[in-house]
């Protein structure tokens, strides 16, 4: 495996940052995760554009343009000869001695990887349905930018698999779901209704979100973006994730409570299919 770092490719095991990177000390960086079909890039303009938006609100500035980025990314899923899998990219503002105000005139760090995925195990557990449990979300106001700050994140997905669980659906102090730990969250609710949080709250707005809300729009299902709680999840008849890793994915447990019959439902598995089969024809 090779590793792009600021300029060239690098084995994978000895590819190394400097470790007064400002992502290794601060977290100071943002990340995109594309997933890859036949080695091409799915909702490829969508999460370069969030890319960029990171890098504004984060002001570093790199001297690439999205173009040169999409290079070095195709570039990098030959060079591992992935087929199916993901490419991911991070971009910090660089390495400079350790000091919490943004160093003058610093090269960003750019790193991209890409990694093949057996499709077949995700197809698997999504035609049983995962589990999932509720977890308080800690996280800090601007979680709209995808940065590498995703310690909150990481306990929460842990404190999820050491409950046998895929994905932590988080909560804020009214009982509100915000998000999954890596993932947006979705539910039909008990009168049928689909919904998924409005993403004026404090959310990433994700790019598997939005190709799944123009779908809705063309299946002709309603959606209510508004907010729901965990008991209102809990209830639902549906409850489901979405990300560019997972897809779509039907959630059929929430902490130990069944939802709906505790099978994937309808609403979810279409999606799945529809996603899928769009994020395949239009990967570039
Ligand atoms: N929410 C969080 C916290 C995430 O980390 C992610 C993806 O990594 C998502 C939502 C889903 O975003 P996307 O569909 O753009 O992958």
């Amino acid at each position: 495996r090779v590793a792009y770092v600021n300029g060239t490719y690098q084995a994978h095991g000895n590819a190394v940052v400097h470790i007064e990177d400002r992502g290794f000390q601060f977290a100071d960086g943002v990340y995109e995760v594309w997933s890859v079909f036949d080695g091409k890039l799915a909702d490829y303009e969508g999460h370069m554009q969030r890319l960029g938006r990171s890098l504004t609100e984060l002001r570093i500035d790199i001297p690439m343009t999205a173009q040169a980025l999409g290079v070095v990314l195709r570039e990098t899923i030959r060079r591992n000869r992935v087929r199916n899998g993901i490419v991911y990219i991070q971009i910090t503002r660089g390495t400079a001695p350790r000091d919490h105000a943004f160093p003058k005139g610093v090269a960003p760090s750019v790193i991209v990887t890409s990694k093949p995925i057996d499709l077949s195990k995700g197809e698997a557990l999504a035609a049983k349905g995962a589990a999932a449990v509720s977890h308080p979300d800690t996280r800090w106001g601007r979680c709209d930018i995808k940065t590498v700050g995703l310690l909150p994140n990481a306990l929460a997905k842990q404190a999820a698999r050491e409950k046998g669980a895929y994905e932590a659906i988080l909560y804020d102090e009214m009982g509100m779901v915000t998000e999954g730990s890596s993932t947006n969250a979705w539910i039909v609710d008990e009168n049928g209704k689909l919904r998924t949080r409005d993403t004026q709250a404090n959310i990433l707005r994700g790019i598997t979100r939005a190709a799944i809300m123009k779908l809705v729009a063309e299946e002709g299902i309603e959606l209510d973006e508004r907010a729901f709680s965990l008991e209102e999840a809990k209830r639902a008849k549906e409850l489901f994730v979405t990300a560019a890793s997972s897809f779509v994915m039907p959630l059929v447990s929430l902490d130990g409570e069944k939802i709906g019959d505790g099978k994937p439902g309808p609403i979810a598995t279409l999606l799945r299919q529809v996603y899928l089969a769009q994020a395949r024809r239009e990967a570039i």
